[in-house]
Order: C-alpha cells, then structure tokens, then sequence
C-alpha cells in the first residue's frame, strides 16, 4: 500500500480538508498515473453533502481525472511509463455481464464500481476518487489522451464531456435538429459544444441572463431566459430535444411543452428530490422524457478522440486545492465558467 495525500469531506456539513489514505501497490493489469488536474463536477458537491444518500465518509471526490503514468502492471499493454492516461466515473465493474460486453460498464448488472465512495474489492475499504496525488486503475478503465489539447482542459471531459456526448450520439443528434440545453453549467457548456459540432441549432435556456454573450461564444445560436415566461411561451413545441443539466428541483413540465412532435427531453442533471410531471405535458406531441447516464468505456475513448480530432475542449477556471470548499458556493450560485479544474501541484 502506498500513502498517498488527498483532500477530503469528513461529513455532509465539514469543509473538505487535507487526509491521507492508502491506495493499493500497482498488480499485473495495473496503470498508476500521477494526477496533474481533476475537474470539479457538481456530482462531486451532491455527495459531499450527501444529498443522494449513502456517502460514506470521509470521502474524496473528483472523477474527472488527467495526469502522466509513472508505473504499469507486467500485463499492461497500452500505457507505458510517461503517457498520458484519464479516468473518469468507473474503475471497475464485472466485464462480464451483457451490458460490460456491450461496453455500457456504466450499467453494469453487477454494479459498476464508481471512483469514489464505491466499493473497492483491492483494499476491502472504499474507492478514493481524484482530489489526490495519485491513482492507481486496472488499465481496462484508463482512458487514453491526446497530448494536442492542453491537458487541464481535457479532464472535464472526462464526466461532463461523456455524459453529454453519449445523448447526443445515442439519438443521433445532428443536422436539422433543433436542440435545446437547459442549464449553462459545466455539463450544458459541453452539451452546447457538442450539439454545435454535430450540427444541430442549439438554443441555451438558462436563469441567468449574464452568460448570454457566453453561450453564443461556445456554439449556441440562441438563447431564452426560463424565468421570463414570455420567452419560453414563444418557445412552445420548437425543440427536437432538450438537454437538462440542472442540478437543482426545477418544474419538468414547463418544458416538455417546448418539445416538438416525437420530441425527447433527456435528463442528465440529478436533482436530490423526485419532480412532478405533468401528464398533459406529455402526451401532447406524443413527447418522451428520458435519462441518460455518462458513458461507457469504449464512448468515452471515442468521445476523446473525437474532441481531439474537433479541437474540442473545456473551458476552465483553474483553482489550487485549497480553493474547493470557496469553489463549492460559487458553483451552487450558477458562477463557474465552465468549469472548476484543480490544479494538484497545489495539494
Ligand atoms: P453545474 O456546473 O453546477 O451546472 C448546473 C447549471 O444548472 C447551473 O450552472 C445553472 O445554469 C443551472 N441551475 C442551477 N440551479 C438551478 C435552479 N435552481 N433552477 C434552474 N437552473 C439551475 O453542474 P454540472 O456539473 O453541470 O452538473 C449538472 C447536474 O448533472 C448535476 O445534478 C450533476 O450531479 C449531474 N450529473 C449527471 C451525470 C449523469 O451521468 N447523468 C453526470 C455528471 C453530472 P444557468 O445559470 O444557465 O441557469
Ligand atoms: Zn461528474
Ligand atoms: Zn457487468
């Protein structure tokens, strides 16, 4: 075992501060990589403060994980020592179940193992995510970077940039579509992006009416206020598909009414409580609503490489360690453009 240094929450009301854990000594299909940034995704906030349940404290968050390799396992044969490796949500599920074959991991019927607060079979303890020095997967679950994009603006794509682009690509998202993205997030600034590159008209639904400017300079090409009831009135059966990031209760009915015949609502954003739904919001137009959760391993890779191809990356504050629990409130306030990303030489 390998002491290794992290910042983390000892309860849903502490501060998270400096802890120190053990992670395991690298095994034969193991890749150990030295965490250089990790991105701050507001999953990460909801468990902290144990707003889905079941947080096991203390818990070290962060799964939107880049840095350099600095050992492999004697079986490990797509890293080497000095590469570039990524880890997002998962380190592990069963490989073997139908879903594991099919490379949907994330639904995994054997429960796939999260990179944090899961259960980690190597230890008998629980999975320690990125807010840490270093990490140690099996290499089936590291991700390969592209060293053409800065690095500190690859590692959200490792959460917020699958779990938009999984959507997207599952409902073949493109030319001629019209395609809304609810929240201006972390998650929504990659939703915009994507839907742009695909081809879709991409207009931004926010609650505030600063990031207008913004949400034009990432691809979208309008934008609506959700709390000016006459904009979303003209708005009304218009959308092929909405994206909703948000993370806090919000009314699901109001927006189904802007979908267009067959048109989907896709749901990414987890707020803690169950929201009501209208049922006349939703038969009219023959509407769906959907869910959709990150990526599996093989869509992940794809999704990187394709932002590599593209030029496609996320737009970052970056933050020293100490800087997290400051981070936290700015990020319930809506005020982070796009995304908090930790720099781990400050840990
Ligand atoms: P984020 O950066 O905090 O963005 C959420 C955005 O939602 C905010 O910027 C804000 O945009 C909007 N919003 C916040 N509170 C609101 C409210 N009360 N009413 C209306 N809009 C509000 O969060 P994120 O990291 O993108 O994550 C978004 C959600 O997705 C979280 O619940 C997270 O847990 C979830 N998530 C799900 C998956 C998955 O696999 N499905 C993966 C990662 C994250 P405006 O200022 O534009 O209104
Ligand atoms: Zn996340
Ligand atoms: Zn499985």
């Amino acid at each position: 075992m390998t002491p290794t240094q992290g910042f983390a929450a000892q309860s849903a009301t502490t501060p998270l501060g400096p802890f120190t854990f053990e992670r395991r000594v690298v095994g034969p299909t193991d890749v150990q990589f030295e965490i250089l940034y990790c991105g701050v995704c507001h999953s990460d906030l909801h468990q902290v403060r144990n707003e889905w349940k079941g947080t096991i404290y203390p818990i070290v968050p962060g799964h939107e994980i880049v840095g350099r390799v600095t050992a492999v396992g004697a079986q490990v044969s797509k890293f080497k020592t000095g590469d570039l490796a990524a880890v997002g949500c998962l380190v592990d599920s069963c490989r073997d179940c139908d879903n594991c074959k099919r490379g949907l991991e994330q639904f995994c019927r054997n429960g796939a193992i999260g990179t944090y607060n899961g259960k980690d079979k190597h230890t008998g303890g629980v999975t320690y995510g990125g807010y840490s020095k270093q990490i140690v997967v099996d290499e089936r679950f590291v991700l390969q970077v592209s060293d053409k994009l800065p690095l500190e603006t690859v590692a959200p794509l490792l959460c917020a940039g699958i779990t938009t682009y999984s959507p997207l690509r599952h409902w073949k998202v493109g030319k001629g579509h019209q395609v809304a993205v609810l929240g201006l997030g972390g998650l929504g600034h990659m939703a915009v992006k994507f839907a742009a590159s695909f081809g879709a008209e991409v207009t931004v639904l926010s609650t505030s009416p600063q990031k207008e400017k913004d949400a034009l300079g990432l691809g979208a090409h309008h934008f609506a206020m959700t709390k000016d009831p006459a904009q979303l009135k003209a708005l009304a059966n218009k959308f092929d598909f909405i994206i909703d990031t948000v993370s806090a209760p919000h009314d699901y009915s109001q927006y189904l009414k802007l979908l267009n015949t067959d048109g989907v609502m896709i749901c990414v954003g987890i707020p803690p409580t169950p929201i009501e739904i209208a049922g006349f919001s939703l038969l009219n137009n023959r509407r769906s609503i959907a869910g959709s959760s990150i990526g599996g391993l093989p869509e992940t890779q794809e999704m990187l490489d394709y932002c590599a191809a593209h030029n496609i990356t996320s737009d970052v504050e970056i933050i020293e360690m100490a800087y997290i629990n400051e981070a936290y409130e700015r990020m319930l306030k809506g005020d982070v453009k796009y995304r908090f990303v930790i720099d781990m030489a400050t840990l």
